[in-house]
């Protein structure tokens, strides 16, 4: 099975597929941390990138990368090496070579439309700028910028899938997000 969870900058998308993926028993793939390895790997070619997950942590090359990938800088980095089609491609294989076995909670920005559109369950988690721009601790022109190149690119451009699920985070708790999707998945799967 796999939900899959999109939405903007700090919309809560990390802490809200984590935790859905916990109460499931589902692995949890953190999409974002693959466009931000490469970013961090500057010029290199990305299909040659050795990036994996170790729990909660991201290795590049066997090196842990898991806090020098989260810096503002870094943030938008790869969000301009996400406009790359030859980025995309290499990275949109790895996803599905992942998503191919066992049952997924997968977060970013294409799942629902590029990377699984046969996702079980869509969800287009949202929250108002200012609420995401102080969740990730960072002036609303930065989230803004991010999220104009992300929504405006040419390929595979962030947008809630027709059949998505739009979830608005504003002003709720972690939980009850958390319990809304859980319900929601129980229902597809009753
Ligand atoms: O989710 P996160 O903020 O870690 O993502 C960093 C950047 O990676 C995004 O701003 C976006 O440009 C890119 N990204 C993407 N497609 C995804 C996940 C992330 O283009 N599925």
């Amino acid at each position: 099975m796999l939900i899959a969870i999109d939405g903007p900058a700090g919309a809560g998308k990390s802490t809200v597929a984590r935790a859905v993926a916990d109460a499931l028993g589902f692995t949890y793939l953190d999409s974002g941390a693959l466009y931000r390895a490469v970013a961090l790997a500057g010029a290199r070619d990305p299909a040659t990138l050795d990036i994996a997950f170790e729990g909660d942590r991201v290795l590049l090359d066997g090196a842990d990368v898991s806090e020098a990938i989260r810096t503002p800088e870094i943030s938008q980095e790869a969000s301009r090496r996400a406009t790359d089609p030859a980025v995309r491609k290499a990275l949109v294989a790895k996803q599905r070579a992942l998503l191919a076995h066992g049952d997924w909670v997968a977060e970013g920005r294409d799942i629902g439309t590029v990377v699984a559109p046969g996702a079980d369950l869509k969800v287009w988690l949202t929250a108002s700028l200012p609420e995401r721009a102080r969740r990730r601790g960072v002036p609303p022109d930065e989230v803004r910028e991010r999220d104009q190149r992300d929504a405006g690119r040419e390929h595979a451009p962030m947008v809630a899938a027709p059949d998505a699920v739009e979830v608005d985070t504003t002003g709720l708790s972690i939980d009850n997000v958390v319990r809304r999707i859980v319900g929601l998945v129980r229902e597809r799967v009753s």
